[in-house]
């Protein structure tokens, strides 16, 4: 696994969200990450170190996308050749 963080990530996290749902999107990443419970909507913000460690796996990556990653990926390569 990665430390790879994209926007429209479906991820699910170690601990349960008190509404009972472990699933959360990815909705804005900067200094801080920024996601959404899928059970209830809440928004909550990450700084990046918490939101890895607590991370348990990504269910779907969001799309690729250079700008909106900040640099994380080291290079450009596509992992699946069709454009
Ligand atoms: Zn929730």
């Amino acid at each position: 696994m990665s430390d790879e963080i994209r926007m429209q990530d479906i991820v699910e996290m170690r601990k349960k969200h008190p509404c009972g749902s472990s699933i959360w999107t990815v909705t804005r990443i900067g200094a801080d990450i920024k996601m959404k419970c899928s059970g209830c909507g809440r928004v909550v913000m990450l700084d990046r170190q918490e939101f890895l460690r607590r991370r348990k796996r990504v269910l779907t990556p969001g799309p690729f996308s250079p700008e909106i990653t900040l640099g994380l990926m080291p290079h450009t390569t596509k992992e699946n050749g069709d454009d």
